[in-house]
């Protein structure tokens, strides 16, 4: 099993050194989410997501105290959901205040606000909050192109990451180029739920490496360089989805995967 230290991450601007791995936290709530991120960060995972709409920060602020690995090492994602656009500043403090935490490494835009001007505005909410510290980078959640780009052009400053939902089926290259072109670290949201995995293809991978079909496609997104962060309340799943620095695909293997879904 890999070290907490040794697994890979992404920069993001600022000098955030982003774990390329994370556990997601929806639908976890109260002691099923305290005790689910208690076993991940147990397993070694250094990255959570959470959400002001999961409910669940308290327990994932807990989780981290007790326990016992420091703060710094853990890099925590929450996500300011549109509805809240204008409350930008409350709905921060209430996050930290839930976390026990001064600040969050991630704070996202959890979907685009209802127009462009409304998007904007907590845009520039986003970037005050984290010239002040209380957010060591900023971004969005399930933006398209153009939106990314309204946004780099109003203030010329681009997301640091934009987390959308991805997979094998969902596979869009120019979609992962036009992240790359602008500087913003593509983030995949429900890796295996997106997945039939059941698949012969993924199957026949599976077992050529002894691991399991969702290992497999944990492993294709980190293969391609985009992010992931599965979600699991099962302890044997939490720490499967984590035993994923084991083996790589090769350039036959990945090509097939993205075929999954045409
Ligand atoms: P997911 O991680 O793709 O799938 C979770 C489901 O797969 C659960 O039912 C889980 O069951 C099961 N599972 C976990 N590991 C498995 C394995 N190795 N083999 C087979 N099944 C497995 O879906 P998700 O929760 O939708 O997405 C992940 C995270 O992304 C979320 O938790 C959240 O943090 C984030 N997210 C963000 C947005 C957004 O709008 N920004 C939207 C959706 C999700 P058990 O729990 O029973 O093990």
């Amino acid at each position: 099993m890999t070290s907490a230290i040794d697994q890979p991450r992404v920069s993001l601007p600022g000098d955030v050194r982003m774990p390329m791995v994370g556990f997601g936290t929806w639908q976890l709530r109260g002691s099923r989410a305290y005790d689910a991120v208690r076993e991940a960060l147990d397993v070694g995972y250094r990255h959570l997501d959470t959400a002001t709409m999961y409910g669940n920060e308290a327990e994932v602020g807990r989780a981290i105290r007790d326990s016992g690995v420091p703060r710094e090492d853990v890099f925590v994602t929450t996500k300011l959901p549109p509805e809240r656009a204008g409350q930008e500043r409350r709905t921060i403090a209430e996050s930290l205040a839930a976390l026990e935490t001064d600040y969050v490494d991630l704070w996202l835009i959890h979907w685009p606000p209802p127009s462009e001007r409304a998007s904007l505005a907590s845009w520039r909410e986003l970037l005050a909050v984290r010239d002040e510290g209380a957010a060591r980078a900023v971004g969005v959640s399930n933006y398209g192109t153009g939106q990314l780009d309204a946004l780099v052009e109003a203030t010329g400053e681009a997301p640091a990451v934009n987390q959308i939902r991805w997979g094998p089926a969902l596979h869009d290259p120019g979609r992962l180029d036009e992240h790359r072109e602008r500087g913003v670290v593509l983030e995949g949201y429900s890796p295996l739920k997106t997945t039939d995995l059941t698949d012969p293809v993924l199957g026949e991978i599976a077992r050529k490496y002894r691991v399991t079909p969702g290992q497999v496609v944990l492993r294709w997104h980190l293969d391609h360089g985009v992010v992931v962060i599965p979600k699991s309340g099962t302890p044997s799943r939490i720490r499967e989805n984590f035993d994923l620095f084991g083996f790589t695909l090769t350039e036959d293997e990945l090509s097939q995967l993205d075929a999954m879904g045409r």
